[in-house]
């Protein structure tokens, strides 16, 4: 059946709606705010989703904010009551990962320097190359050299990822075969501000994978890995009572619908309805509205 637009509901029909979840899980960038800019009514929305009684979380992509900035971003909002445990993105799951298949393991950070700091206070051991010098081909042996292999390099959206990095991490992957290749954000385009989408990671990991003829394992969205790993951190015994937000066909809803939530698409990001439409069956939402805004229309329907 093709997405419905929630405020085209009949008032019975919202109110069904409504009563058909009780966690909102959403994506945050395109979402509850733009990458660079805001989205109105988004603070308010959320709140009037928490005061119907629904518990709502968020799953982003992006670990180039620390849990506090995140909060910031919440407060900016007026978002009340989010916590960080509310938040789930790249870093932290990578973290959850290492904790539980590599304790005490020592890896290779390609990674932001706010996700690194999430490491740090996570209490894993990391190394990481930031160059600033004008590099020369002798210059660059030296930074390749490994004095010590780690078990682990972890890949992730990195606004000043440089070649140096990047080789790095491939020498680490070839010198050692038990090393894994662990990656978070790897979107293909980055919605950075309005009219303007750039390239996302996507292809630098194409890269690494290439040169070291090595397989990824995905923790980001639509990871299956991360589907289980939100279940069990939320605790999510019936994942049809969930519903899953996002701006996103691929990371968003098709992530969503393999995780068994009900999925809503929202067209405060890139995506246009016409995207919406051509998309393929299995990344069709049920739901679609034009910002999580909507909801504060649609709490006035079900309430009069
Ligand atoms: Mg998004």
């Amino acid at each position: 059946m093709a997405p419905r637009h929630i405020l085209d509901l009949s008032v019975e029909e919202q109110r069904s709606f409504i009563d058909s979840f009780d966690m909102v899980i959403s994506d945050c960038d395109g979402v509850v705010w733009l990458l660079v800019g805001w989205i109105p009514g988004a603070g308010e929305a959320i709140n009037a989703l928490k005061n119907a009684g629904k518990s709502v979380k968020f799953v982003s992509n992006n670990s180039f904010r620390t849990d506090d900035q995140y909060m910031e971003k919440f407060d900016h909002i007026g978002a009340i009551n989010v916590q960080h445990d509310d938040v789930v993105h790249p870093v932290k799951s990578i973290v959850r990962y290492l904790h539980k298949h590599k304790p005490g393991k020592r890896v290779y950070s390609l990674m932001s320097l706010e996700a690194n700091e999430t490491l740090r206070k996570h209490g894993i051991e990391y190394e990481s190359l930031q160059i600033k010098e004008h590099l020369t081909s002798a210059s660059l042996v030296n930074y390749l050299a490994i004095e010590r292999t780690v078990d682990a390099v972890l890949f992730d959206i990195h606004l000043d990822m440089s070649y140096v990095e990047l080789a790095k991490a491939i020498r680490h992957l070839q010198l050692n075969e038990n090393c894994q290749l662990i990656a978070g954000g790897t979107d293909v385009i980055m919605p950075l501000a309005e009219n303007l989408n750039v390239p996302g990671f996507y292809d630098f990991l194409q890269h690494v994978k290439r040169y070291t003829n090595r397989e990824s394992i995905s923790l980001g969205k639509p990871s299956p890995i991360l589907g289980d790993m939100l279940k069990e951190i939320y605790n999510i015994q019936a994942p049809e009572r969930c519903i899953f937000v996002g701006d996103m066909l691929v990371q968003d809803i098709q992530f969503g619908k393999s995780c068994g939530f009900q999925s809503l698409l929202v067209l405060s990001g890139s995506l246009t309805k016409e995207d919406m439409i051509a998309a393929p069956p299995e990344a069709q939402p049920d739901y679609y509205a034009d910002s999580l805004a909507d909801f504060i229309e649609l709490f006035k329907n079900v309430q009069r």
